[in-house]
């Protein structure tokens, strides 16, 4: 149970609000006169997108999916079923997806996809974190906050069954 599971820090709340801050002033940049779609990937993300809008200097329309995956806790599998699909509008729009982190890749290939066949102007991807070393699809990540290798974690809106998602910095959790 939660007792035996270990907290170790990753990153704190002060290094992710520089990264989360330097990424906002980029996307201004990159979108400068568009107003993009801003598609957040529930719920890990919630917090991540909370942080980058609020130092955005464009306007942006806010949207949220929802996606689950079978496979353990831990892992993801190849099957992806929406809990909650796109309901705005995206033809011709600039759609940028803020996810908490790729992983194999799997969540955001469905999802890419998906909203391909929407006919969008442009899709770019922004997530918290990239775990590269165990990247099953070709996936190119426009921008990203940090990358690790294969440490599971948890805070900042990520969580493990439901708990930790509060923690303002990252940690890794083992048990
Ligand atoms: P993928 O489909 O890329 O293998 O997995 C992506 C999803 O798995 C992430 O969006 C996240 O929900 C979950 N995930 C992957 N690694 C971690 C991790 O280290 N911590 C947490 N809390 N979730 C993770
Ligand atoms: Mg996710």
């Amino acid at each position: 149970m939660s007792t035996d599971l270990k907290l170790t820090p990753l990153f704190t709340k002060e290094q992710i609000r520089l990264k989360t801050r330097e990424i906002a002033k980029q996307v201004s940049a990159d979108y400068r006169e568009k107003k993009p779609v801003l598609i957040a990937v529930l719920k890990g993300s919630f917090v991540f997108l909370a942080d980058i809008i609020r130092d955005l200097s464009i306007d942006v329309t806010v949207e949220f999916v929802q996606i689950s995956s079978y496979g353990s806790a831990k892992t993801s599998s190849g099957t992806c079923t929406f809990q909650k699909d796109v309901t705005v509008d995206i033809h011709n729009r600039d759609v940028l997806v803020i996810e908490d982190i790729i992983d194999s890749g799997n969540t955001l290939n469905f999802f890419l996809n998906h909203i391909k066949e929407r006919n969008p102007a442009s899709i770019r991807i922004c997530a918290l974190i990239d775990k590269t070393v165990r990247r099953r699809h070709d996936l190119t990540i426009d921008y990203s906050c940090f990358e690790i290798a294969n440490e599971f974690v948890v805070g900042y809106g990520l969580d493990h069954d439901e708990q930790f998602r509060h923690l303002s910095g990252i940690y890794e959790l083992t048990a």
